[in-house]
């Protein structure tokens, strides 16, 4: 739903990017009796890539009150991940139900285009102002309380004067741009490309797991995602360097990597599947803000910061990040307090969460460690593990899994040296 709104616009708050992370931190402004406009350069639905979830998304969504409506859309059930190793052998599937056997286990595979105008319809519902092919060009009057920004509204420049900013733009990151508080962190860098095969029939049925494929090169991996009865979701992610090497464009590394790759070949030869549309290429490196917040203006989702997606953690941190920081800047608005510290108050616990999913990210990446081993010599760890992938880290205690792990690795390196 647009709600066209003509001249100048003033609120209490401005939230800038219709995503997960926007549309999240819009609905509880509004549900919370407060002004709040929410603009988005796209007309929704808008595609979007990552389209598989963490079963911990439904926390937020449970908040929000739209499991159910959710579930009306009739998205593919994830009900677990599986990896593959680079000579093509795969894991055994990890259900998410036989480490906890709940509906709440579980999650989906969506089409982004559905989810996200879900969500921003949702924001529309509980009270924003939402506005679509509307940009934000440019913070005008830095001031916390009165902020002055410049939109583009279908070729017209407007004003919309606002208490206090959420920049939920996504990899855009304008406010953390404006502020040069976005920095970019030294590891891995990474290219992402990705398309879609189909199949004339249903080959997928309503429930499916997320499989990772490791590359033999680039240290890469695949991920195939079924995103409805007849459409796989595959993408490519490795080393930039040298997945450029391989040929001059995308389709063609991207192909040259499908014909080294068995299991991801005769996976998708298996369902007799053909790959139509764009190949589409991203950067796929991580960053982060060295600041959440500041005073008047507060980060969310893919602004604030990206990880490497091998674990479907996007959405969730996007998510996530729109109900704390919408939270905070509804405490702000009542109390009167505006300030970096009050807007990034939530900040503190969050990042030390993330950093547990970051560090299994570099888990994966690293080439002397084996999940399978380590959870071969210490069963009783795969519990965290199984909380981890399910995303399973916010309001949760203190896991000493890393710990472990590192204990292990030590080990290990003792018994290569002693044999
Ligand atoms: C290759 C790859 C694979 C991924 N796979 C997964 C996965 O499987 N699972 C998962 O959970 N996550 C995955 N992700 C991450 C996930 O896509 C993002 O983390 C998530 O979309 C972040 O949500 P967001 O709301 O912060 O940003 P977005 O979803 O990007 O939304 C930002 C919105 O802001 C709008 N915007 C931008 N600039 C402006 C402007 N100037 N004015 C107004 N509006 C603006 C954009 O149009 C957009 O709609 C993947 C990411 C990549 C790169």
């Amino acid at each position: 739903m647009n709600q066209l709104v003509s001249g100048d616009i003033i609120c209490d708050c401005l939230v800038i990017g219709g995503g997960p992370a926007g549309s999240v931190s819009a609905s509880i402004i509004a549900e919370a009796g407060y002004d709040v406009v929410l603009i988005e350069r796209a007309v929704h639905p808008r595609p979007h890539v990552g389209e598989s979830l963490m079963p911990a998304t439904n926390e937020v969504l449970e908040r929000l009150g739209i499991q159910e409506k959710i579930g009306e859309l009739k998205f593919i059930r994830k009900v677990g991940v599986q990896f593959v190793n680079p000579a093509g052998k795969a894991s055994s599937p990890f259900f998410f139900r036989q480490h906890d056997d709940q509906p709440a286990s579980e999650t989906w595979h969506v089409e982004r285009a559905t989810l996200d105008h879900c969500l921003f319809d949702n924001a529309s519902e509980k009270g924003a102002r939402t506005m679509e092919s509307v940009r934000f060009l440019k913070l005008e009057r830095n001031e916390p309380g009165n902020h002055e920004v410049l939109v583009d509204d279908r070729g017209e420049t407007r004003k919309i004067t606002a208490k206090v900013l959420v920049d939920a733009s996504g990899q855009q990151s304008v406010l953390a741009k404006h502020f040069s508080v976005k920095e970019m962190e030294p590891v891995r860098k990474n290219i992402s490309i990705w398309t879609y095969y189909q199949s004339c029939n249903d080959v997928f049925a309503d429930e499916a797991i997320t499989i990772i494929a490791r590359t033999k090169e680039a240290n890469g991996w695949f991920w195939l995602i079924p995103v409805d009865s007849k459409t796989l979701s595959v993408g490519l992610v490795g080393d930039v360097g040298t997945i450029h090497s391989k040929a001059s464009t995308n389709a063609e590394r991207f192909l040259e990597f499908v014909s080294q790759n068995e299991f991801v070949d005769d996976y998708i030869a298996s369902l007799n599947l053909t790959q139509f549309g764009d190949f589409i290429a991203a950067k796929d490196f991580s960053y982060k803000a060295s600041q959440p917040s500041g005073d008047g203006w507060v980060l969310t989702g893919d602004a604030l910061g990206f990880i490497d997606p091998v674990y479907s953690t996007g959405v969730l941190f996007a998510l996530k990040t729109g109900e704390l920081a919408g939270d905070a800047v509804v405490d702000g608005l009542k109390s009167g307090d505006l300030s970096q510290q009050q807007l990034g108050s939530w900040y503190p616990e969050y990042g030390e969460k993330v950093e547990l999913l970051r560090k299994l990210v570099d888990l994966f990446y690293d080439g002397n460690f084996s999940f399978g081993g380590f959870i071969s010599d210490n069963p009783d760890c795969s519990y965290q593990l199984a909380d981890l992938l399910m995303g399973r880290v916010f309001g949760r205690e203190k896991t000493d899994f890393f710990e472990k792990v590192e204990v292990w690795k030590n080990q290990q390196k003792q018994l290569n040296v002693t044999s």
